[in-house]
């Protein structure tokens, strides 16, 4: 049906397409200003590409990243025509090192958030408000990568803390980039917020056209940020939702399907929180462990069911975590497994 992409209802002329979701992320970020576009990748080729063309941008080797998918930090950043300065060492950077290379005049100074890795051992890192307060006394931005970009903290579900959005602005970031569809729980998307002056740079570059968000991602970007703004992203964006689920209420799902199926047995488990963020961080869970001789014969099945059920192998058994299971797919997930594990008896 209609939708109001960018029509402006008041005023009857053309309006601004991004301006429902900027009034939105600007209140929950606290910066000035805000910009959405297709993915996390396009935000950073797109901050680089209009703020720093051949021009200087300083990293530390700690945060020379590759997060998968194609996308490393050093190689974006050629792309985009910015000549990077790298300091630092791999295990370690310190403030003295960004006064050096901020001797001679630099566009940026980048922090790229580690995000799906970590450095364990003899390593250290300047914070962010050290990094800005040097970088703004050169007359240098500061652009913050922060990868997943939470606007909830991850240690309140006892989880390591996830570095939010809030705090990078608040620390002095002049800008900074996340993914919509990382910890935020919304779709795919790259979010830039900060001061003005930059957004409006990459709004005017041609990359900013080439790059932009479409209706169906704006529509979805607005309403999974209103749940933030109302202080119900816990309850109602699935993401929220599976890192808060209690072990007690994981348990009695895992033994409802238990007494669905009619097999298997209830156990502790981790489940593992992915997609890009905290590395290693686990949180307790129950599962339902099924015993079978093939159990890759059986996930395998599970996989080819439909809809598909994407179980995993522990120590022989095949497990279901409750956590990955929407609320309401119970009685299709009970049905999936019983069904396949009817027809590996039977084979
Ligand atoms: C995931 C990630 C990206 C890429 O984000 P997409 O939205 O997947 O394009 C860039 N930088 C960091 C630090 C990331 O973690």
């Amino acid at each position: 049906a209609y939708c109001n992409l960018e029509y402006d209802l008041d005023r009857g002329v053309r309006g601004v397409r991004s301006s429902h979701v900027e009034g939105l992320l600007t209140r929950l970020s606290g910066a000035e200003a805000a910009f959405v576009v297709t993915n996390n990748a396009g935000a950073v080729l797109l901050a680089l590409s209009a703020l720093a063309r051949r021009r200087r941008v300083v990293i530390s080797r700690t945060q020379l990243i590759e997060i998968g998918g194609g996308f490393r930090v050093p190689d974006v950043m050629a792309q985009s025509g910015a000549r990077l300065v790298e300091i630092g060492a791999t295990n370690r950077v310190h403030l003295a090192d960004y006064a050096a290379a901020l001797q001679e005049p630099a566009a940026l100074v980048m922090r790229a958030h580690h995000s799906n890795f970590q450095i364990v051992g003899f390593s250290s890192e300047t914070t962010l408000v050290d990094i800005a307060g040097m970088a703004h006394q050169a007359g240098a931005a500061v652009l913050d990568d922060l990868g997943s970009g939470a606007l909830l903290d991850t240690a309140q579900f006892g989880l390591a803390h996830e570095p939010t959005v809030q705090e990078s602005i608040a620390a002095g970031a002049d800008l900074v980039c996340f993914s919509g569809d990382k910890l935020l729980g919304g779709p795919q998307a790259g979010i830039l917020v900060g001061r003005k002056p930059l957004i409006e740079r990459m709004k005017k570059h041609p990359l900013a056209r080439a790059l932009r968000a479409d209706k169906l991602c704006l529509a979805a970007l607005a309403a999974t940020l209103e749940h933030y703004l109302r202080g119900t992203a816990e309850h109602s964006i699935p993401v929220w939702q599976m890192i808060a689920a209690s072990p007690a209420a994981l348990r009695d799902r895992a033994a409802a399907w238990q007494e669905g199926i009619q097999a298997g047995e209830v156990l502790p488990a981790r489940s593992t929180v992915g997609g890009g963020s905290l590395p290693g961080e686990t949180l307790p869970t129950f599962v339902l462990s099924l015993r079978t001789p093939r159990p890759d014969a059986l996930v395998r099945r599970l996989r080819h069911y439909r809809p598909a059920i994407i179980a995993r192998i522990e120590a022989e058994s095949v497990l279901l975590d409750p956590r990955t299971v929407l609320a309401g797919q119970d009685e299709a997930l009970v049905a999936g497994v019983s069904g396949c594990l009817g027809a590996s008896r039977r084979s």
